[in-house]
């Protein structure tokens, strides 16, 4: 690594982010830890840190060539990456293409309903309240965004949609749904923060027709259904048919 890291600041589940030299900068780590149902199942997984952060760098790049702006700036190492340092907005933004997770669980939409347009679904990003299902009224009450801030969150999340579903599923990948973090940087701007990766992207194999067999995404953890790192890995090598190597940090 050429950049030495400064003092942690922050620890979440899946990634540590340390200060670097620079004020705009800081430095994530990407763990091994994989955690679900808001950390109460957790284990360790040998390389999913090295292959989240290549596959959402990877994905930063596609969304940065597609005009989409990013907090990325570069990797460090196999599971490091420089990123501009944002506030982030405490708001989970999830698209979602197919009904399930969720949306199932909590409305009578059928599993595997297509939803077009995608439903976009706002989340308050709130561990100890278990990040509740946010309505546009209790985002103005809680007073998090400007109406113009929550407008310009759904239309950025569209773009990176629109950019990510064909991109996968050119890939043989139907991208089911996916969660986003956005972020303001210091001239306030808004980014795309946090990762994109199998963690928070649901991702179903084309031509698999199994409805467990078919899943490449967290829900093999989340269920159970073992081989995590090889759907992982598979993710990985087919982004790399089309992205093979990411850029390094300077
Ligand atoms: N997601 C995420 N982090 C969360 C919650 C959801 O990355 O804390 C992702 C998840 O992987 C899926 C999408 O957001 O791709 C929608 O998840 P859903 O609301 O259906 O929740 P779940 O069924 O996972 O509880």
């Amino acid at each position: 690594m050429t950049t030495i890291h400064g003092p942690l600041l922050y620890e979440g589940k899946a990634k540590r982010v340390y200060t670097t030299g620079r004020d705009e900068e800081v430095l994530v780590e990407f763990k091994n830890d994989a955690t679900a149902f808001n950390a109460k199942k957790r284990e360790q997984l040998e390389d999913k840190g090295r292959l989240n952060c290549q596959i959402s760098a990877c994905l930063f790049e596609l969304l940065e060539r597609e005009g989409i702006p990013t907090h990325y700036c570069g990797l460090e190492s196999d599971h490091w990456m420089v990123v501009q340092r944002v506030k982030v907005i405490p708001i989970e933004v999830v698209l979602r293409n197919v009904a399930t997770g969720s949306l199932c669980r909590e409305t009578p939409i059928p599993q595997g309903t297509p939803l077009e347009p995608a439903l976009m679904d706002l989340y308050y990003k709130d561990d100890d309240l278990g990040d509740p299902l946010l309505t546009d009224s209790r985002l103005s009450l809680l007073g998090l965004v400007s109406h113009e801030c929550r407008q310009e969150i759904e239309t950025l999340a569209r773009r990176v949609n629109a950019v990510l579903a064909p991109f996968f599923s050119d890939l043989n990948f139907q991208l089911v749904d996916f969660k986003l973090e956005l972020g303001l940087n210091s001239a306030g701007e808004l980014l795309v923060a946090d990762e994109i990766s199998p963690d928070t992207c649901r991702l179903w194999d084309m031509d698999i027709r199994d409805e467990k067999q078919r899943i490449f995404d967290k829900d093999r953890f989340r269920q159970d259904l073992g081989g995590v790192i090889e759907a992982y890995g598979e993710v990985y090598k087919r982004v790399q048919g089309v992205i093979p190597k990411p850029r390094n940090y300077r």
